[in-house]
């Protein structure tokens, strides 16, 4: 056996040629090509820094084929079709909710109902065009009889919505209701959590009340203007006068 550096590279370039003409006469392209990362392994990047729509609008639909099929909790029994999101993911801002109804549940699409209708003025009152920001829940089919997903759901969905939220990195989430408060982490141990700005994964959280929570409690309409002012100056942006 030579000793020689150069005759051993020699030696060991002609058995890649070698592999790769094997490989070709099978009919193959020589090295496999590499796989595409996994919407689940999405690397963690500032707010507002994400890849460019041409990468993420796969990956996501990715994420919401595997949550049609999905069986991960109980909430999969009783669906009729899984509700993964409406909007764009080329936005600066995302709302998140508790969980579909009956109507979203019926259309496979998030806030289609009356709380959704008073989310769209809120959304337009912002300066918003309807599809112009990214809607989407905690869990991805409904809770018999519309009820608060339980813990256990929640941290089974969040198989969806981690990677979710990490795919469009938003500048900013409003987090819609205690539900999604809380399982953005941004609900402090006591007292006040509504309009307390807090933080998911680097990315500024606003919890405000749920618009379902709104239709039964119309006066508290008022504060929730004032929290979604707080996220239009974080945002740089002025509301439209109207
Ligand atoms: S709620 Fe989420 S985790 Fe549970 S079955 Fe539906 S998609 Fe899967």
């Amino acid at each position: 056996m030579s000793s020689n550096p150069e005759n051993e590279l020699a030696a060991v370039i002609s058995s890649a040629q070698e592999l790769l003409r094997w490989e070709e006469t099978l009919g193959g392209q020589g090295f496999p090509a590499p796989k595409p990362p996994s919407p689940h392994e999405t690397p963690l990047a500032g707010p507002g820094a994400r890849g460019s729509d041409q990468d993420i609008q796969p990956r996501l639909q990715v994420l919401a084929d595997e949550a049609a099929e999905c069986t991960r909790c109980e909430l999969s029994r009783g669906r009729t079709k899984s509700v993964f999101a409406r909007g764009t993911p080329d936005t600066d801002l995302v709302f998140v909710g508790e969980g579909p109804g009956f109507h979203e549940d019926q259309q496979g699409l998030p806030f289609v109902g009356r709380a959704g209708q008073l989310l769209d003025r809120m959304v337009a009152a912002m300066g918003y065009d309807r599809d112009g920001v990214y809607i989407c829940n905690v869990v991805k089919c409904r809770p018999p009889d519309n009820r608060t997903p339980l813990p256990v759901e929640a941290a089974a969905c969040a198989h969806f919505l981690i990677p979710q939220l990490d795919l469009v990195r938003p500048k900013t989430i409003v987090a819609l209701g205690r539900c999604a408060a809380e399982n953005l982490n941004v609900v402090p141990p006591a007292g006040r959590w509504r309009g307390i700005w807090g933080e998911w994964r680097g990315i500024p959280v606003m919890p405000t009340y749920h618009p379902a929570f709104l239709l039964r409690s119309p006066q508290f309409k008022k504060p929730v203007w004032e929290d979604l002012q707080e996220v239009l100056k974080v945002l740089n942006r002025a509301a439209p006068k109207r």
